[in-house]
């Protein structure tokens, strides 16, 4: 390993922001007009950071449990489900703005002081009195724009579950206890949406729903908040960045009997990450008494004995995931000059001296890239022989392939993008036909025949663990 000092610096929202938009992870929604607020879009790494981190939750919900099944439900439902779930009525923030600056706050989230002296904590201008505010956005279908065409974009994944929950129980003869994953869109009209992805309009949910019996709904929820709290574990992030937070009685969403959040350390603090919630039968209770339908589950081992199930629910954001995802990746540090095999060409500073890296240590399970493929010269048939690896690779890993630049910087790049692997590929691999393996958080290289190499990178992925 080479000698590494650690920059103390930490994430800022400001550097993560601008990486992300720099290297194509997330971009401004409709940014030539100015932006739109709470809307972002995923360019090419974070599509594919996106999808590894909704795979890596899919499989762990679907794949590693026998019992859940997925489910991709409409974004458009009926809207008697939204009065049903208390979505209409309950799904408020409390508003407040300033007379005088007009800025406008959640009244939840300025100090209580100001609040009771209706005194803006920003210019000290007249408050408002608060009023509630609907979180869900509005919109009709059809021709006609009256109140019988109302139709609402869902503010939650979990009520697409709820509506099908006898549909999968008939068609893929699902028992009790049995989980419904989801992972899709949602949309909330919130107040205050900075901190970049933190907190969107439009968002995704990765979204699980598991039916118990009554009486053993306690025990399933503390099951599901360790299982969560493994999940972190296993995707290698910091778990001195974790914490739980038990929601107070005034915390406690319309729905919940108890409730606890994931909370992760951002740049900004401690927030919410995860919702792990005992939603007790108030949702298949409620839908059974808007739609007419019998919503009890019959169990035909216990003598036919009826019940409403309760519901544990986890519920993960997807973007927010990423959010944390790339903080808790992000790292800079001092490192003195690489070495090649090329020589002079390993030093990506002018004067050779100790430079700075931004290193984002994805796990390569969660990388975009796994391996990057670089030829040290595009002549004498390097950048053949580099291609060739990478069709190689192609098959089985997401490759990228850089030829342009001094090899340190291109490295570098690299390591900004999150790349765990680089294959280099020099004179000496058309002599003997290794090439340089070089690893992203240590920096160390090795030499590797070329045909051991796939099989390699799939040992160096399982094998993998943080060193920093
Ligand atoms: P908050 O109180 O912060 O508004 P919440 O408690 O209402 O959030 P839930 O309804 O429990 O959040 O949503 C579950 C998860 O969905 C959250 O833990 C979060 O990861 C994600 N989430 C919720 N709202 C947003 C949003 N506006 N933007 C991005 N992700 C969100």
């Amino acid at each position: 390993m080479s000698e590494l000092t650690v920059y103390n610096g930490k994430a800022t929202m400001e550097k993560i922001t601008s990486l992300a938009k720099r290297r194509g992870f997330v971009f401004q929604s409709s940014e030539i007009y100015g932006g739109q607020n709470g809307a972002w879009d995923y360019g090419p790494l974070g599509i594919e950071l996106k999808n590894r981190i909704a795979g890596a939750w899919w499989k762990e919900m679907t794949q590693l449990h026998d019992n859940i099944v997925g489910l991709d439900a409409a974004i458009l439902m009926h809207p008697r489900t939204w009065e049903a779930s208390g979505h209409v009525e309950n799904f408020t923030d409390p508003l407040v703005d300033c007379k005088k600056c007009k800025s406008r706050f959640r009244s939840d989230q300025i100090p209580e002081e100001n609040l009771a002296a209706k005194k803006c904590p920003d210019c000290g201008g007249e408050l408002t009195d608060t009023r509630k505010f609907n979180l869900m956005f509005q919109t009709h279908i059809g021709p006609a724009e009256d109140t019988a065409s109302v139709i609402y974009l869902r503010p939650e994944t979990a009520q697409g579950i709820y509506v099908n929950y006898k549909n999968i129980i008939q068609s893929n003869r699902m028992k009790i206890p049995f989980g419904i994953a989801q992972i899709g869109k949602a949309f909330r009209n919130e107040i205050v949406t900075k901190n970049f992805i933190f907190r969107t309009c439009e968002f995704e949910q990765m979204e699980m729903q598991y039916f118990v019996k009554p009486g053993t709904d306690e025990e399933w929820f503390s099951q599901w908040r360790n299982q969560r709290w493994a999940y972190y574990e296993k995707l290698g992030v910091k778990m001195d960045h974790l914490r739980w937070h038990q929601h107070g009685p005034d915390e406690l969403a319309h729905y919940a009997k108890d409730a606890y959040d994931i909370e992760y350390l951002f740049p900004m603090g401690w927030r919410e990450l995860e919702g792990v919630h005992n939603r007790t039968d108030y949702d298949l209770g409620r839908h059974s008494q808007f739609s007419g339908k019998d919503m009890q589950y019959i169990d035909q081992d216990a003598g036919n004995e009826r019940y409403t199930p309760y519901i544990i629910e986890t519920s993960a954001g997807l973007t927010r995931n990423l959010l944390m995802i790339l903080c808790d990746a992000y790292d800079e540090e001092q490192v003195t000059p690489e070495k090649n095999s090329g020589g002079s060409e390993g030093s990506s500073s002018a004067n050779g001296a100790d430079d700075w890296r931004t290193v984002l240590r994805f796990h390569p399970n969660l990388a975009p890239v796994t391996a990057a493929i670089l030829p040290l010269m595009k002549k004498d048939g390097l950048a053949e022989l580099a291609q060739d690896i990478r069709a190689e690779l192609k098959e089985d890993y997401s490759t990228d392939y850089d030829q342009s630049g001094a090899i340190g910087r291109r490295y570098r790049r690299q390591d900004e993008a999150g790349t765990p692997f680089c294959v280099t590929v020099d004179y000496q691999s058309k002599e003997d036909g290794t090439v340089t393996l070089r690893f992203r958080d240590s920096m160390e290289q090795i030499r590797v025949p070329r045909a051991e190499l796939a099989a390699r990178l799939r040992q160096e992925i399982k094998n993998y663990r943080r060193i920093k």
